[in-house]
């Protein structure tokens, strides 16, 4: 190749990986993963280079239910672990069907996962009030106990028991964005910042230590996004576009949207919070920070999004 590759971070959702409740296996998920990587290769010959992060939340939960049931036994997991445990486990997945793909289409490149930190601030909102669920429902006596004993913050579930919430600040510094662009520039097809990264707190002597919190995925793509050199921020989910009026009668898939206009619908209150919510907001922060363009579709969709034929795309508001 003559030019140099353009480079694009493409953040895959969770859904992209556990297909439905049938397809939990991690062999289920290395076979979506290998679907998922033919888009990316598809990509890199069109002249693209790709860095990949991704969802962990399932995944997640998977180690949090294990660790529950082997409770009287073993050592529980703490999230910032269950964090590093995920994005080296997912990160192999990739890892794999990327060299896989790669000798396949005669190409000669290596794939490499970096188990990532990402910094967050000790006085984020976020921490006087967790929001985000994480493990299994539980009955109150064991709330109890969970709250006094370990200080996990509980709440009840309409009926369906109790379940521990925890922080999700926003992601502030992405701690090995050095070693990530290193990667990139010798040539590495690089997967990063896996779950939206390991949520770590600075102190005052510099220490990193990490936090019982997670980080949207979304918002840990976009950080990446914005902290590297890049031309387009991509977000693969499960729809082909964002819609406004979603799901109602008057639904209206977007195309192309200006910052100013995705902030607009968004605080109408088109995005679902908790799905589509953070994706806009992720690409308003990408957008806003750089320049550069945002564009949120499905992996079937990937090819002809980057060209700007599908997906939503989110654009700098005209000068
Ligand atoms: P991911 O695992 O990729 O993060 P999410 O389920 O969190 O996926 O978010 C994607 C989902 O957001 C879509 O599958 C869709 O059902 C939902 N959604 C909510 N509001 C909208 C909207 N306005 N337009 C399109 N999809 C929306
Ligand atoms: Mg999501």
């Amino acid at each position: 190749m003559t030019s140099t590759p353009k480079l694009a971070v493409l953040a895959v959702g969770g859904n992209a990986l556990i297909l439905d409740e049938k397809h939990k296996t991690v062999q289920d998920q290395y076979a979506a993963v290998v679907e998922c990587m033919d888009h990316v290769v598809a990509l890199m010959r069109d002249g693209w280079n790709v860095v990949v992060t991704h969802g962990n939340g399932p995944q997640v939960g998977f180690i949090l239910r294990r660790s529950e049931l082997s409770r009287h036994e073993l050592h529980e997991v703490p999230l910032d672990s269950c964090g590093a445990d995920t994005q080296g486990a997912i990160g192999y997945l990739f890892q794999k069907a990327l060299v896989n793909a790669f000798k396949k289409a005669g190409m000669d490149r290596q794939a490499v996962t970096v188990v990532t930190q990402v910094e967050v601030d000790a006085n984020d909102p976020a921490f006087k009030k967790p929001t985000k669920p994480i493990g299994s429902f539980m009955p109150e006596a064991d709330a109890r106990v969970k709250m006094e004993k370990e200080g996990w913050t509980m709440v009840e579930d309409a009926g369906r028991g109790w379940r521990r919430v925890v922080a999700s600040p926003l992601p502030k510094r992405i701690v090995e964005r050095d070693a990530i662009l290193t990667l990139i520039d010798h040539g590495f097809t690089v997967i990063a910042v896996g779950g939206g990264g390991i949520p770590v707190v600075q102190n005052a002597a510099g220490e990193l230590n990490g936090v019982e919190a997670v980080i949207d995925k979304d918002f840990g793509g976009a950080l990446l996004a914005a902290s590297l050199p890049v031309d387009l921020f991509i977000i693969a989910t499960a729809v082909e576009k964002a819609a406004i009026n979603f799901r109602k009668p008057n639904e209206r898939w977007l195309d192309v949207i200006t910052v100013d206009e995705a902030r607009k619908f968004q605080s109408e209150g088109h995005f679902a919070a908790g799905s589509m919510g953070p994706k806009i907001e992720a690409a308003i922060s990408f957008v806003s920070r750089t320049g550069k363009p945002a564009v949120i579709t499905n992996l079937e969709s990937l090819n002809q999004a980057v060209a700007g034929k599908s997906g939503t795309r989110v654009v700098a508001n005209p000068k």
